[in-house]
């Protein structure tokens, strides 16, 4: 299903595919946040500039998204003050604050209407082991000489045992804004084509040339804003980031909704904002993410958000259901700047760990300056060929283990399940022949068979049920029962089989 977002802006965007071979200054490869938000600032600049995505204009995570614009990326400066210092956490800090405000001067100098709304942003918890982590980013913020505030009460239908509260945060509808970039990309000569995939990048002497299927564009700049980079040498960010799911609900609440954006400590958390539609406010209510091709039941995710709503708001009735995923770093900050030392001119920004909004703004700035010949005060904070010791080993044990699982140990367990013992309306990996084979029987009983390895680095594919997919632990990829990939990194489809 589609979001609210992409729903209530459904025809109000088309451009052309890309049917010529082109020349511009930068080439900006993806539509989403990052990509128009790139394109506007250079066009302003008065650099020939154009946009090139696979899908139609903001409909892939920033029309999926929940949009809060808040710098309180979770419980985050404390970490920061912790793993690096007060200077790096300052910079943090600033650099997305001042992305708040340079969102409403970009709405305010083009004419954007896109429901823009300050609001306070809360990070709360109902678990009593969590009140002093609260308390420490409280301190961390004062520190900072940021004016949070540790509340016990807020508006929630619920009670929570301690929230930590950033005041003037902001809430828009992310595809209103994101048409209203391209409208101003185009009045200051930018070009912007959709439905065309870049497959590949090649350097010749000082210019790029970004190929589609048929066509290439020639450019002295290229930036990488494909969400997840499908380059893979040598900037290698197969190696340092993993992508999460997260699943959204939009509610009509049938009675009045509270003020305020939320989220809770909770791994995984659970997610609140308010949604003004033209004849009602809606809620949104995310939660349950996990790691893309985790091997879970996903089946009844939705029902449990669903029953989550209707303990506070009985009487609602579910709207839209929907999810999306973004680029998780193993050290929680994103990849912003040269995509490789060894690709001069090439620009990156990934990995904002489900705070993109901001972030894609901070990126933006970041990768303008970089092509204007103007450094950024912020630059150093998000270097994306950064080689520093992983903060986070956790994040990095996890990652290792499952893609050696994807990539090796699971290739060679033989599955036991056989075509007849798979039910109606659900898939399975199956051994056929000394291939592995991967199997989804629809409802009526035919059978849709596909090659179930990843056609970005070769990993092992999982089944997921609630969308019927076929997702990949490794890099977080995504292909249909058909084979048709529908989430980055890969670029190619599963190869299909007749059984
Ligand atoms: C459920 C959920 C809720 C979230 N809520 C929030 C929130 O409340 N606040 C917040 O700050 N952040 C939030 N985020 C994060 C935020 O939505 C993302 O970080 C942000 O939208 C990413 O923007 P992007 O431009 O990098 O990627 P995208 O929007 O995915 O854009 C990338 C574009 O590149 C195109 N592309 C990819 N490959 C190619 C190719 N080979 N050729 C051509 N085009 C290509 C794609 O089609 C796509 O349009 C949330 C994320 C999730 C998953």
């Amino acid at each position: 299903m589609d979001s609210y977002w992409i729903d209530s802006t459904k025809n109000n965007a088309t451009f052309e595919k890309l049917a010529q071979d082109i020349a511009c200054d930068v080439c900006i490869i993806g539509a989403g946040l990052f990509g128009l938000t790139t394109a506007y600032y250079l066009a302003k600049k008065g650099l020939k500039v154009v946009i090139i995505d696979k899908q139609e204009v903001g409909t892939h995570t920033s029309g999926h998204t929940t949009a809060k614009i808040t710098s309180q990326h979770g419980l985050i400066y404390d970490y920061l003050i912790q793993s690096y210092n007060t200077n790096f956490a300052q910079k943090y800090l600033n650099a997305n604050q001042e992305a708040i405000a340079n969102i409403k001067n970009i709405i305010d100098s083009e004419n954007i209407e896109c429901d823009f709304k300050y609001e306070d942003n809360y990070v709360y918890t109902t678990n009593e082991q969590d009140i002093e982590k609260i308390k420490a980013e409280v301190a961390a913020m004062h520190s900072l000489n940021f004016d949070a505030e540790f509340v016990t009460k807020t508006e929630l239908p619920f009670n929570t045992l301690g929230a930590i509260k950033f005041k003037n945060q902001a809430q828009f509808h992310p595809r209103k804004y994101i048409l209203g970039l391209c409208n101003s990309i185009l009045r200051n000569d930018g070009q912007i084509f959709t439905n065309s995939t870049i497959t590949d990048v090649k350097k010749d002497g000082n210019y790029y040339y970004s190929y589609t299927h048929s066509n290439k564009i020639k450019s002295k700049y290229v930036v990488l804003a494909s969400h997840y980079p499908f380059l893979k040498v040598p900037g290698f960010y197969f190696a340092k980031m993993y992508q999460v799911i997260s699943y959204v609900i939009a509610i009509d609440p049938k009675t009045k909704l509270f003020n305020g954006m939320y989220i809770s400590t909770e791994t995984p958390p659970f997610s609140y904002r308010t949604v003004a539609t033209p004849d009602k406010e809606l809620l949104l209510v995310g939660g349950y993410s996990h790691k893309t091709g985790e091997k879970i039941d996903t089946t009844f995710i939705y029902n449990k958000l669903e029953e989550e709503a209707k303990k506070y708001y009985p009487d609602c009735e579910i709207l839209y259901r929907w999810n999306t995923q973004d680029c998780v770093t193993l050290d929680k900050i994103p990849y912003i700047g040269e995509y490789s030392n060894l690709m001069p001119n090439m620009y990156i920004g990934t990995g904002f760990n489900k705070w993109g909004m901001t972030s894609s703004n901070v990126a933006a700035n970041i990768v303008t300056d970089k092509i204007l010949g103007i450094e950024n005060k912020y630059e150093e904070v998000f270097t994306s060929t950064r080689l520093q010791p992983v903060k986070n080993r956790w994040e990095v044990r996890n990652m290792i283990k499952d893609t050696t699982e994807g990539l090796i140990t699971d290739k060679f367990k033989i599955p036991t399940d056989t075509l007849d013992s798979i039910e109606k309306d659900t898939g399975k990996i199956l051994e056929i022949n000394g291939h592995k084979i991967g199997v989804y029987k629809d409802t009526s009983g035919n059978i849709f068979a596909v090659n179930p390895i990843c056609t970005h680095l070769g990993c092992l594919l999982n089944w997921n049920n609630l969308d019927k997919t076929w997702d990949c632990p490794c890099h977080g990829s995504r292909f249909n029962y058909m084979g048709t990939n529908i989430f980055d990194p890969a670029i190619n489809g599963l190869e299909i089989y007749n059984l």
